[in-house]
């Protein structure tokens, strides 16, 4: 398997710019939030083994994942997050590795909201932490989805806390310029990474 750098940070932070630059320089991203649809649609086993665990009215009449009354019903019933993590984290899980198996670039960027709360920072050599403020991380992802401050503010208390992220990764770039100030900082550690994937190479 290739080099991988995990990539992570809060919402809003700036992750998804963050992937997309290291995309334009021909690195392959494997997106832990777009694994974790894949997984789910219809004729994938998750969600035959989902329809087994919580019952016929997690699917839509056109057999796709009811989303909406899924998490409600998680919402009403925690420990049925438990259960549904049990079925969707292993198949997030395998179909990540085989996608970094797949990846034909120098090092591969594995960008995650939740790297280290999944443990899937263990799938990586090195990980990056896109970091903002508070106050930047509302701003910007109220401007993004519409959502108001307070909805923000909930998403940020669910996660692992910025302290804590910025003490586990490896390298930290902050996000509280312009865009094109966060480029320059990714600059020299795509550099970096090339040379550690280098060093790795038999
Ligand atoms: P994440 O993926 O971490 O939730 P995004 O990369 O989607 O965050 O960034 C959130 C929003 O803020 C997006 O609309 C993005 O274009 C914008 N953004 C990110 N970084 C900057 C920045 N340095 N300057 C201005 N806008 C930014």
């Amino acid at each position: 398997m290739a080099f991988v750098v995990g990539l992570t940070g809060g919402i809003g932070s700036g992750k998804s710019a963050a992937s997309a630059w290291f995309e334009s320089q021909g690195i392959a991203v494997v997106d832990a939030d777009v694994v974790a649809r894949e997984i789910v649609q219809k004729g994938q086993p998750a969600l035959t083994q989902i329809q087994q665990a919580f019952g016929g009215w997690v699917l839509l009449e056109n057999g796709e994942l009811n989303r909406r009354a899924l998490r409600e019903h998680i919402f009403k019933a925690p420990e049925a997050r438990k259960v549904l993590e049990q079925i969707t984290h292993p198949a997030i899980r395998s179909s990540i590795i085989w996608q970094l198996q797949q990846a034909a670039s120098p090092y591969a960027l594995l960008a995650s909201p939740l790297l280290f709360e999944t443990n899937q920072h263990e799938l990586a050599q090195r990980s990056l932490l896109i970091d903002a403020s508070e106050e930047l991380q509302i701003q910007r992802a109220s401007q993004r989805d519409g959502q108001n401050a307070e909805q923000i503010k909930k998403i940020i208390a669910a996660q692992m806390p910025r302290a804590q992220k910025q003490q586990r990764a490896d390298d930290i770039v902050l996000n509280d310029g312009h865009l094109d100030h966060l480029y320059l900082h990714l600059q020299p550690l795509h550099e970096k990474y090339l040379a550690l994937a280098k060093k790795q190479l038999p």
